[in-house]
């Protein structure tokens, strides 16, 4: 007689799902964020933050990008963004390999669309995190809160 097989009662890849979560922010031809705020749940494994710029501005003139950082570190990002902007000929706004920035998406004009995908590895519900806009002179009215829930 063959001893039984055994069979496991399920599997562990399938019950460990490793989700995404995707969310959509739009801007147009001013300087506003259709969301003040947004959360995601702490089990999510990772962020697909889609930005729409729904204007006709271009990009050199009412560009949006989505950045985010710690909430304590958005005023030098924007500030570094500016002189990023500049000796960049108006084309990024985001200082290069800036480590206070945890995600960014490009720089968009009207009609255009960008997204980024991150992880949430390494950041905390307990934790103050703000998303903004830093093309020159945005990041004070284009920005909200976001938080791990
Ligand atoms: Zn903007």
């Amino acid at each position: 007689r063959r001893p039984p097989r055994s069979t496991p009662l399920y599997s562990s890849a399938a019950s460990d799902v490793y989700k995404r979560q995707d969310l959509t922010v739009e801007a147009g031809d001013s300087l506003k964020f259709n969301a003040s705020s947004l959360s995601v749940p702490s089990t999510c494994g990772s962020v697909t933050l889609n930005l729409k710029h729904g204007g006709k501005m271009p990009k050199t003139v009412m560009g949006h990008n989505w950045v985010l950082s710690k909430t304590a570190d958005v005023g030098a990002i924007a500030s570094d963004g500016i002189k990023a902007y500049t000796t960049s000929g108006r084309t990024i706004v985001v200082k290069e390999n800036d480590g206070r920035v945890i995600a960014h998406t490009t720089l968009i004009g009207g009609g255009e669309t960008t997204s980024i995908t991150f992880s949430l590895d390494g950041l905390s519900a307990s934790e103050s995190y703000t998303f903004f806009c830093s093309f020159p002179g945005h990041a004070g009215l284009m920005r909200g809160a976001f938080t791990i829930i």
